[in-house]
């Protein structure tokens, strides 16, 4: 089993003094810890430079939300992958559903998001996930299938590898209602597969494929214990110190059962 990749989505959550103080306290939970756990902070924008300054002393990585389609130029409230390269940014969400529901991302801009990302050195967490409908009409694993098809199967064998993908069942997010191990299990060994006939085996089980919606501190480790799920990315319970360290603990502790 490959170390597992934690990440923290903080959505467009708490005050400057509030991230800071955030920071710290993750900071000090896993100071002298030495964790193969990959650990990361998704703050808002603009606490993005705070992370990365705390970030280069600490065992955890910056990464944004969102970022534009965009290199440059006259689009008004937009943040660059490149800008973001400048001050040390090293992973980015796209495709979250609350930016494909609230925002209208499409499949397109968020493969045009991963193509600027990719161009400027950062790691794409590439989200997918079905509605409950689709689930309910058995027809999640085609929804699935369709959006990491058209957002990230044009890239290259090489560029893919340095891709992180995120299933995320809208029904689980942010509403207290966890997949099961199983449900989690079968979609991410689907995905594994779909990117086995594409690209290869080595390059499937490389990839990271991780868990999101509702996973806290009381069932992370029975997720993180599938074989096909490398990680969780994380919202409300990425929110408070020791829950979230609860949750890059039972990463760890999979990883040392294994
Ligand atoms: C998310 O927003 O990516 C997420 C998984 O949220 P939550 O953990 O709150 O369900």
């Amino acid at each position: 089993m490959k170390p597992k990749l934690v990440i923290g989505n903080w959505k467009m959550n708490k005050s400057f003094e509030e991230a800071d103080d955030l920071i710290i306290e993750i900071s000090e939970h896993l100071e002298g810890l030495t964790l193969q756990t990959g650990v990361v902070l998704c703050p808002p924008f603009l606490y993005l430079e705070l992370t990365t300054d705390h970030a280069e002393e600490n065992e955890f990585s910056a990464g944004a939300q969102n970022c534009s389609e965009y290199s440059n130029g006259a689009y008004t409230g937009e943040i660059s992958a490149e800008m973001m390269s400048e001050i040390g940014v090293e992973f980015c969400i796209v495709g979250h559903s609350e930016r494909r529901k609230y925002f209208a991302e499409t499949n397109q801009m968020i493969a045009n998001k991963v193509d600027q990302l990719l161009k400027y050195g950062l790691i794409p967490v590439v989200c997918c996930g079905e509605q409950l409908e689709d689930r309910q009409k058995m027809n999640h694993f085609q929804v699935v299938e369709t959006q990491i098809k058209e957002s990230i199967f044009h890239l290259t064998k090489e560029q893919f590898e340095t891709i992180v993908i995120a299933y995320e069942p809208v029904w689980a997010i942010g509403t207290g209602e966890t997949a099961t191990p199983q449900q989690a299990e079968e979609m991410h060994q689907y995905i594994r597969q779909i990117i086995e006939k594409k690209y290869g085996t080595e390059t499937a089980y490389a990839t990271y494929i991780l868990y999101g919606g509702s996973c806290n501190a009381q069932n992370a480790l029975e997720l993180f214990s599938q074989q096909n799920v490398d990680g969780g990315l994380i919202g409300g319970a990425s929110l408070k110190a020791n829950e979230f360290v609860s949750i890059i603990e039972a990463a760890e502790t999979v990883l040392k059962d294994n």
